[in-house]
């Protein structure tokens, strides 16, 4: 069961991509517990109902979107609906992403273009349909945030993570620069780059060199838990609207970089 507080995001409406697991739905949790009416976004419609189920018996507000974020005009669909049901969009948090290591030259064309297609296309289909919501959302009073989950892979160097890495440095790069065009307009941008945190993402790898990297690394430090990242998220899109967290690193504590 998922606790309400009356809190820091009431009124606000918050529309999260992969909230059907992982992060994603950690992070619907802590934005729901806050007050915030947290729109669903995922493939997996069963996973949301019940994650939406869990969130309402704890007395939050929540709704569950199927959709492909890949596939645009799906995306502009459901932000019409979104949008229609609750008159407003304050926060995004745009989180649905995957991660295929591979050596360069195995030529896995088909997960490099997997790993393009969601962690920037989709990226920029739910930039694109959110926005003006947003914008709208930015000239009242209260603050409106697209939040961007990034990686520490952005910037740091992990042989056969090379695709996977330019697509999230894409996602910092252009965070910040977003950033500069939208915070006039009351919008925060936000990157959330995070270390390693448990959840399905591993589970996708196939590359037996990075999979062993990374099972060995749970012998050597405790990875995050979603829960640590959406506590960071919660933060970010609670502060007063002067206050916009440009990037925030998190990291397992033993995880050296
Ligand atoms: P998960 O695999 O648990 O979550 C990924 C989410 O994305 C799922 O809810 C999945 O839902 C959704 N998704 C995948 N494809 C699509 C699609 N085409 N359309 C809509 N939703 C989709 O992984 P994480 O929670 O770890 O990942 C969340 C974000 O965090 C990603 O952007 C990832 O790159 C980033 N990240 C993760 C780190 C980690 O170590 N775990 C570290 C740094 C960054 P469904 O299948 O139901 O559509």
């Amino acid at each position: 069961m998922v606790q309400q507080a009356q809190g820091a995001l009431a009124g606000r409406v918050a529309v999260i991509t992969g909230a059907s697991s992982g992060i994603g739905e950690a992070t619907a949790k802590a934005l729901a517990a806050r007050g915030a009416r947290v729109a669903l976004l995922a493939r997996r419609k069963e996973r949301l109902d019940a994650l939406g189920d869990a969130i309402r018996k704890g007395g939050g507000q929540s709704d569950a979107w199927q959709v492909d974020v890949t596939d645009r005009s799906a995306v502009e669909r459901v932000a019409s609906e979104v949008i229609e049901r609750h008159g407003r969009v304050d926060i995004v948090v745009n989180n649905a992403g995957v991660m295929l290591p591979n050596p360069i030259e195995a030529r896995r064309v088909e997960q490099w273009q997997q790993q393009i297609d969601l962690n920037i296309t989709g990226l920029m289909n739910v930039i694109g349909a959110f926005t003006s919501a947003l914008v709208q959302a930015g000239s009242g009073p209260g603050p409106a945030d697209l939040v961007n989950i990034s990686s520490i892979a952005a910037k740091n160097i992990f042989p056969a993570f090379a695709v996977y890495s330019g697509t999230k440095a894409f996602v910092t790069h252009l965070s910040i620069h977003l950033r500069a065009e939208l915070g006039s307009k009351g919008v925060r941008v936000t990157s959330i780059e995070p270390g390693i945190v448990g959840t399905e993402l591993q589970s996708h790898v196939d590359f037996h060199g990075a999979r062993d990297w990374l099972e060995g690394s749970k012998s050597q430090m405790e990875w995050l838990a979603p829960e640590d990242v959406a506590e960071a998220i919660a933060f970010t899109v609670s502060l007063p609207k002067r206050v916009n967290l440009q990037q925030v690193t998190i990291m397992p504590t033993g995880q050296p970089s």
